[in-house]
């Protein structure tokens, strides 16, 4: 059976620790594969390795790490399929969602090759009589990556791209769940022509992650994942000094009003709230009719349509949605969705009772529906991280702003509206880092910046766009004052050599 191992130095690297973690098939629910889990001795190899890289490659002109940027680009997209198959393997999300989160990723990569220009600095010209001020942005030195399941390609790659234009050097823990995506890119990234040693992959656990966050020689930590590990991590890792953004867990709403276009809204919610098995940050996991007749419409509208999601492996093209990553998830999901009956909310579609002839052992769970969920329900509080969408029906559009903004999480948001009015002051008004207008789950493209509000982040910086420029550098800002007299004798040559009199 294949073993996924760890990448330092420019080299895959078995690790010395003798932990082990099963990695599965989430469609068979067949062990597909093993994972060495490092600890302290992997993670300090790793960052001797990225400390003795960084100052030749934060020296390199960005010009030339965009270079290299470039041809990674290029070995992304001629990778695609490989890349798309793998990770659906283990994780189970369908083929086009898997290519699409190659796309996603890749557009970062696309950011970070604009880096000359992204890390052009800022220069005043006679701030005082004589004197003169310019800011430039230096790495901040050796920035770990810690990343969730979900999107085992897409989210490492929301961080390190940037991070190593900006001339830093990387040391990313992926996800144990689906680890054998990152180790293959790793590999792209050498043949990049990225200098041995920039870019290391620790495979692990909480120990591998407790070893990065006191690590005296980890400036930075990027975390991506849940939010009781995120809040961990931003706690113990801000404790040792490093600069933390720990993006985390969500629970998105999309508002329906009276006036939306039913079939564009059923269509938003099909997509966004089944898609990846409602394995994503962003996924719309409650819906929010504004007044009865529009909830009743709603709910009669989508009906029929979770009923009809087709559940099915990833090699089955027809797919519309897989499997949730594992059997403990698909557990939990169950067992919240027991408590959301126990506490009186209708299900109108159970998925529970799902059956693949081939596939009994897989973690499959089909679309559920719930109506008439209250705010106090542990289905609507908790995030679910599965193929479940709640509708809360609300008595008018200061109530569901109201949900929106009382809830813990502000990852996302959506309203679908015709009116431009409502949707401008719900943009103005609503606490969340990602509001959509008529679009169900509005991520920003790679040039913005992701990123929360609440207790959907810790920390201070977005990921990738300018945010993640900022949190990737170091701002230094130099003032100058020459001694007078220097203009007489003195020597400004323009060519080496040239010998110019000022
Ligand atoms: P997770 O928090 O279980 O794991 C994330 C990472 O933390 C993994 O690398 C894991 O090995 C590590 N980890 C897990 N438990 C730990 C512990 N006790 N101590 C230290 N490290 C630990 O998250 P997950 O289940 O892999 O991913 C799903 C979660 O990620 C959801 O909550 C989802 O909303 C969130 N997520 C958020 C965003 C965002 O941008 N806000 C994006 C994707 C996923």
């Amino acid at each position: 059976m294949n073993t996924v191992r760890h990448y330092v130095s420019g080299d895959i690297w078995a690790g010395t620790s003798d932990r082990f973690g099963d990695v599965y098939n989430p469609a068979t629910g067949a062990v597909t594969a093993q994972v060495a889990l490092g600890g302290a001795a992997e993670v300090d190899r790793a960052v001797a390795a990225a400390k003795a890289a960084q100052p030749a490659w934060g020296a390199t002109p960005p010009a030339k790490r965009a270079e290299i940027m470039f041809a990674f680009r290029g070995l992304l997209k001629s990778h695609v399929e490989e890349l798309a198959e793998m990770l659906s393997s283990e994780h189970g999300k369908t083929l086009p969602d898997a290519r699409g989160e190659m796309a996603r990723g890749i557009e970062v990569v696309e950011f970070a090759c604009g880096i000359p220009q992204l890390l052009k600095g800022e220069y005043s010209e006679g701030v005082a009589s004589g004197v003169d001020s310019f800011a430039i942005r230096q790495p901040v030195g050796v920035v770990a990556g810690i990343t969730p399941f979900n999107f085992p390609a897409m989210v490492p790659l929301w961080m390190y791209p940037v991070a190593l234009a900006c001339g830093n050097a990387f040391v990313l823990k992926p996800s144990e769940r689906d680890p054998s995506v990152v180790l293959r890119i790793a590999g792209l990234l050498s043949e990049a022509g990225l200098p041995d040693g920039v870019f290391n992959v620790v495979n692990g656990d909480k120990e591998a992650v407790d070893a990065i966050l006191d690590h005296p020689d980890i400036d930075a930590v990027s975390f991506v994942g849940s939010t009781a590990v995120g809040q961990y991590i931003y706690t113990r890792g801000t404790a040792s000094g490093k600069r933390v953004q720990a993006l985390c867990g969500a629970k998105n709403h999309l508002v329906v009003m009276p006036d939306a276009d039913m079939g564009q809204v059923a269509d938003a919610l099909i997509g966004s709230a089944y898609g990846s098995a409602g394995e994503r940050c962003m996924a719309v996991s409650v819906a929010v009719p504004v007044g009865e007749e529009t909830a009743d419409r709603l709910v009669d509208t989508l009906k029929p349509r979770v009923e009809s999601l087709k559940v099915a492996p990833y090699t089955d093209p027809a797919s519309e949605m897989g499997p949730v990553v594992t059997r403990q998830s698909l557990e939990r999901i169950r067992g919240l969705i027991g408590e959301g009956i126990d506490a009186g909310a209708d299900l109108v579609v159970d998925g529970r009772d799902i059956r693949l002839q081939g596939y009994e052992d897989g973690f499959f769970l089909g679309g559920c529906l719930f109506d008439r969920v209250t705010t106090d329900m542990s289905i609507y509080r908790q995030e679910i991280f599965g193929p479940v969408l709640s509708v809360v029906r609300a008595a008018g559009y200061e109530d569901a702003l109201g949900m929106v903004n009382d809830h813990e999480y502000g990852n996302g948001a959506a309203i679908f509206t015709r009116d431009g009015d409502t949707a401008r002051d719900f943009f103005t008004r609503a606490k969340i880092g990602m509001v959509g207008v008529n679009v169900p789950i509005p991520v920003p493209v790679a040039y913005h910046s992701f990123g929360g509000w609440k207790r959907s982040l810790f920390g201070d910086h977005y990921m990738h766009g300018m945010e993640g420029i900022r949190f990737n550098t170091r701002l230094k800002t130099m003032t100058t004052r020459w001694p007078e007299g220097i203009k007489e004798g003195a020597v400004f040559a323009f060519h080496a050599g040239s010998e110019t009199k000022n």
